[in-house]
C-alpha cells in the first residue's frame, strides 16, 4: 500500500500552499513554444500575458 503524503509538508512548504502545475514567468519567456511541446494543456499563462 502506498504512503499517504498528502498531509506531510513537502521540503517545509504545506502540500496546500504549492502550485503543482508549470507555470511561465511572462517577463523571461521568449515564446520558443517549447513549454507547449512538453506541458500542453497543463501550462498555466498567467493572465497578463
Ligand atoms: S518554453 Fe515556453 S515559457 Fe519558456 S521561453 Fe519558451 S515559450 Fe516561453
Amino acid at each position: 500500500m502506498a504512503k499517504d503524503f498528502s498531509k506531510t509538508p513537502c521540503h517545509g512548504v504545506p502540500r496546500e500552499e504549492i502550485p503543482w502545475y508549470p507555470t511561465v514567468k511572462a517577463d523571461a519567456c521568449i515564446g520558443c513554444e517549447l513549454c507547449y511541446v512538453t506541458f500542453g494543456r497543463k501550462l498555466r499563462i498567467p493572465s497578463s500575458r
